[in-house]
């Protein structure tokens, strides 16, 4: 099978994750997905071979080399988003894309067109595996599971490539924040690894956001409103005006890079009370750690003027940006960059404005940046793949190997 073939079969699983369902994997179909790859691991002739009971499937592709080389893994995730569904995904290749629009499903006029989609032009000439507009198409991130295993094949028709043990690993729940959750980092026995869940070629990403939640609790008085002069607080005005005390432009839609925001995504209340939820994003640590104080410094202010109790805060830290920890091992990066250039790819880092089951792995003992698997326009109808970046994706994994016990 060609990393292709193999992609084809994989995105006929359905996998799509559930983030309410409360138990690993959030879906049996899941479960489905990693048996088969199970046992094609076996057939292919991968060793300590397991899949345990939420879902996480590692295997070894043992060294062909007596040198001390560092053990290293690949990582790809197996579920594909809640946002659209991914059953009954019917794949088409576009041959030799011509730059127009591509007709996704004629009877519901849906379009792929580089009139939305600009990067489509990055890829004239090649050959794009598409959706039939009504599913998504799980390159995200099928694409990473074939280019891992494909690589490993690849290997083993190549036994003048010498190579370290190489661990693969595959998990559920990533789209729903939960994939690095339940993986055994010891178990998994990797010095380093890289996720294989980028977009577009040459991705390479080692930096996300350090990140918290934050619940403003505003508790006011209510009175009768035709008794309420000096008595009454009514909680919704109060938090209007905490509201109105944060910067205007550093919210999601002012901002990009490096820039880091403020970001209201819930208002609920009436007179008695009122909850005001933010998450606070920043890729500095120390710039993340401000934002943290301000809030505090604005429930100040507002307690300063209502009396003491009446706003409350509670600030949760969700994750945190990874750069911490590759700063040390840098030299992982620098594999991952002339892998990419040996591969005829030009390394385009970047650093994520979200994060990645990577940064959590990161923090869990085994850093982990995150490489392109080569798809696009992820997790909706759009969603397409260029089969040239799929085997450069493939490419790069099969020269890390190589570059690993160089
Ligand atoms: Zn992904």
């Amino acid at each position: 099978m060609t990393v292709i073939e193999r992609f084809l079969k994989y995105v006929s699983f359905d996998t799509q994750s559930d983030e309410n369902s409360g138990v690993t994997p959030s879906t049996p179909k899941q479960m489905v997905f990693a048996q088969y790859l199970k046992s094609e691991l076996e057939q292919l002739g991968f060793q300590e071979i397991s899949l345990d009971e939420n879902g996480y499937l590692f295997a070894t592709w043992p060294a062909n080399t007596d040198k001390p080389v560092p053990a290293i893994g690949f990582i790809a995730h197996m579920d594909t988003s809640p946002d659209m569904t991914g059953a009954g995904v019917t794949p088409r290749i576009v041959y030799g894309y011509d730059g127009s629009d591509i007709i996704l499903c004629e009877e519901d006029n849906i379009i792929l067109s580089p009139q939305q989609f600009p990067e489509l032009l990055d890829h004239k000439g090649e050959d794009l595996i598409v959706t039939n507009g009504k599913t998504l198409l799980g390159a995200d991130d099928k694409a990473g599971i074939a280019e891992i295993i494909s690589a490993m094949v690849y290997l083993k028709e190549h036994p003048e490539i010498k190579h370290g043990k190489i661990r693969v690993g595959f998990n559920p729940d990533e789209e729903i924040g939960l994939g690095a959750h339940k993986f055994d980092v010891e178990r998994f026995g990797c010095e380093w690894a890289y996720t294989m869940d980028g977009g577009e070629v040459g991705e390479l990403e080692f930096e996300n956001f350090n990140a918290a939640s934050a619940k403003v609790i505003i508790k006011g008085r209510n009175v009768h409103p035709g008794y309420a002069k000096d008595k009454m607080i009514n909680s919704l005005r109060v938090a209007n005006e905490f509201v109105a005390l944060l910067p205007t432009d550093e919210v999601p839609e002012c901002t990009d890079g490096y820039q880091g925001f403020y970001h209201l995504i819930g208002m609920t209340g009436e007179v008695e009370q009122t909850v005001i939820s933010y998450i606070i994003r920043d890729h500095d640590r120390a710039k993340f750690e401000a934002r943290k104080e301000n809030m505090k410094k604005w429930v100040e202010i507002i307690n300063k003027k209502y009396g003491e109790g009446t706003v409350t805060l509670e600030l949760k830290d969700q994750y945190y940006n990874m750069r911490e920890k590759i700063e040390p091992v840098m030299h992982i990066i620098d594999i991952a960059f002339k892998a990419m250039e040996e591969a005829d790819v030009t390394p385009k880092v970047k650093a994520i404005r979200g994060g990645t089951d990577g940064a959590q792995l990161s923090f869990k003992g085994l850093p982990c940046p995150n490489i392109f698997a080569g798809g696009l326009n992820f997790h909706g109808r759009y969603e397409f793949a260029p089969i040239q970046s799929i085997e450069k994706a493939m490419k790069v994994v099969v020269k890390i190997a190589e570059l690993v016990a160089r």
